[in-house]
């Protein structure tokens, strides 16, 4: 696929849904698409499914347009899923399932493409830079623009991550010639966190442990301390990359109770380890530098697991030297 509107033809219903416990990148590229698809097919019926979106996403007008009930029984003509494959989609996904068209675009290096239609490219920094390419430029807005920005912005850690490339600043450039409040934006959706938020975060860096010598750091949210601090896992965002940031670590590993016995795993490297690799391994995905996964059992053991995979990467890595 060249281009989005290549797709479309006939089309007179069409669903768009992203990964569940959605991520700015994910947000942000469901919404660029729902407004583009609604400004090139204005006569078709856009729906866009996504699990209730944090609310700092509350700045980007339209978003109280997603549908998070996703009761509805349609046969949609195609069904875009963005920044994830089938198993993300969540309650989405008899809907992607029974669509009579189904395009997957995506970044994951672990997305082998679930679509009838698969742009799947491991390179690029976000979903939203990729959404961007395949737009035609005459359709884009302001209010697209900004949700591309945004979601790019996102998923570079404001454009400093590895995963920014020369055209992701190209992208990003042109992007700002709409002139909105770029700086404002950025500090409300990606900097600004709430007081229970920064709490949370200093008690998980105050609890976290190294260990393989100082090589790998991991921090563990228990149920009971995100009652305690009455806050939920969209607030734990960000606590990864704080770890990540320590010096000397290769490996950040961060997780949180989501139920009994159960833990959503986030992993960040500095290089040397492939944590999306190490993710496959226990069911999840992402890239080589950030990745994740859910698993079953007690924190120790889940830790012990990851380890184990970590070492044997890292020992790999020290003999190629
Ligand atoms: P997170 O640690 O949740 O911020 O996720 C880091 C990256 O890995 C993101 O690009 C996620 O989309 C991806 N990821 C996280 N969890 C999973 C999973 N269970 N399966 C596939 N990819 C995942
Ligand atoms: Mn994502
Ligand atoms: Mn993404």
């Amino acid at each position: 696929m060249k281009r989005i509107s290549s797709e479309l033809k006939d089309a007179k219903t069409i669903a768009i849904g992203g990964h569940v416990r959605p991520d700015g990148d994910c947000v942000c590229s469901v919404m660029a698409l729902y407004r583009y698809l609604k400004k090139e097919l204005p006569e078709a019926r856009i729906d866009a499914y996504l699990e209730t979106p944090p609310a700092v996403f509350r700045v980007l007008p339209g978003i109280e347009n997603i549908k998070s009930e996703f009761d509805n029984k349609e046969t949609y003509d195609i069904f875009f899923a963005l920044d994830c494959n089938e198993e993300r989609l969540g309650e989405a996904r008899p809907l992607f399932d029974r669509a009579r068209r189904r395009i997957n675009i995506d970044h994951h290096i672990s997305n082998t493409g679930c679509g009838d239609v698969n742009v799947v490219e491991p390179e690029r920094s976000s979903t939203s830079e990729l959404l961007y390419e395949l737009m035609e430029p005459e359709l884009v807005d302001e209010e697209i623009a900004k949700a591309v920005y945004i979601g790019i912005a996102h998923d570079t850690g404001v454009f400093r991550y590895s995963n920014t490339s020369v055209r992701t600043m190209e992208i990003a450039a042109n992007l700002l010639k709409f002139g909105f409040d770029f700086s404002g934006l950025i500090e409300k959706t990606f900097y600004e966190k709430t007081y229970v938020q920064t709490q949370i975060t200093g008690r998980a860096i105050l609890e976290s442990i190294r260990f393989m010598n100082n090589k790998c750091i991991v921090s563990v949210v228990t149920r009971r301390m995100m009652d305690f601090y009455q806050v939920g896992p969209k607030d734990l965002d960000g606590i990864v990359n704080q770890l990540q940031g320590v010096k000397g670590v290769e490996c950040a590993i961060f997780m949180y109770e989501i139920g009994t016995l159960s833990y959503k795993v986030s992993m960040r490297s500095n290089g040397l380890v492939d944590v999306a690799g190490v993710a496959v391994k226990f069911g999840g995905g992402g890239h080589l530098r950030a990745a994740g996964c859910t698993m079953n059992g007690t924190c120790h053991d889940n830790i012990n697991n990851l380890s184990r995979e970590i070492a044997s990467q890292l020992k790999k890595a020290q003999e190629q030297v």
